[in-house]
């Protein structure tokens, strides 16, 4: 039986951080979901497909290759296709792209034994929104990790500014509220916790103690 822990939350509660961290505590293997939303959302743009045709987007989702390289030394990229998107798939556009195919069930079902097949031994980390509920039920560990809005909207600031980016503050508050809302409210896997999650708020605690706490809740 392979182990899997799920970790699952809204935009910027750091998500992404503390996955990588946990799975490589651990020797697990990690799965970041959102990327496989944001590669289809990219994929879709480069094809000029249309948002209102599922069956096309579904094939899209079935016929992108999507790689995670990771080279010693190196930081880890994402080709779609072959090309490397690594940083087009970081920006706000490619994010929003996501949340919007991320609406339809036809692109969902295609990305699903996607997913799936990240579970190897020794044990997976999947991050994402739906991972406790739909793609992973049965893993015996899921974390449900929050942060308010306005310091999700403050780290992603600090995250663009040191990319050299200025972006306002404001204004990616409104856009994470946007996107909570729409991930929260769509009809298929709305973002909400496991019935078995474990709630961990991370306002205010520094990344080290939130790895912790998220590693206390495995067996030794
Ligand atoms: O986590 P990340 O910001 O990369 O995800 C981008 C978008 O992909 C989310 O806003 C959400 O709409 C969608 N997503 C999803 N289910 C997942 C992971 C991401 O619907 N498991």
């Amino acid at each position: 039986d392979i182990p899997i822990l799920t970790i699952d939350g809204p935009s910027g509660a750091g998500k992404g951080t503390i996955s990588r961290a946990v799975a490589q505590r651990l020797g697990w293997h990690y799965l970041d979901s959102g990327a496989l939303y944001r590669a289809i959302g990219v994929a879709a743009g480069w094809a000029d497909e249309d948002l209102a045709d599922h069956v096309a987007l579904m094939r899209l989702a079935f016929n992108t290759r999507i790689q995670f390289v990771t080279d010693a030394g190196h930081e880890p990229r994402v080709l779609v296709d072959g090309v490397d998107a690594t940083h087009e798939l970081r920006t706000e556009t490619a994010g929003a792209a996501a949340s919007a195919i991320a609406a339809i069930p036809e692109v969902r079902a295609a990305l699903f034994e996607k997913q799936r097949s990240f579970r190897q031994p020794p044990g997976l980390v999947a991050d994402g929104r739906d991972m406790g509920t739909v793609v992973f039920p049965e893993a015996p560990y899921k974390v449900f990790l929050t942060a308010s809005a306005e310091e999700r909207a403050e780290r992603r600031h600090n995250q663009l500014k040191q990319k050299g980016l200025e972006v306002t503050l404001d204004g990616l508050l409104r856009e994470i509220l946007a996107r909570d809302a729409r991930d929260a409210q769509r009809a298929v896997a709305p973002l909400k916790p496991a019935p078995d999650a474990v709630l961990v708020d991370t306002t205010g605690v520094p990344i080290d103690a939130v790895v912790e706490r998220v590693l206390s809740l495995l067996p030794e």
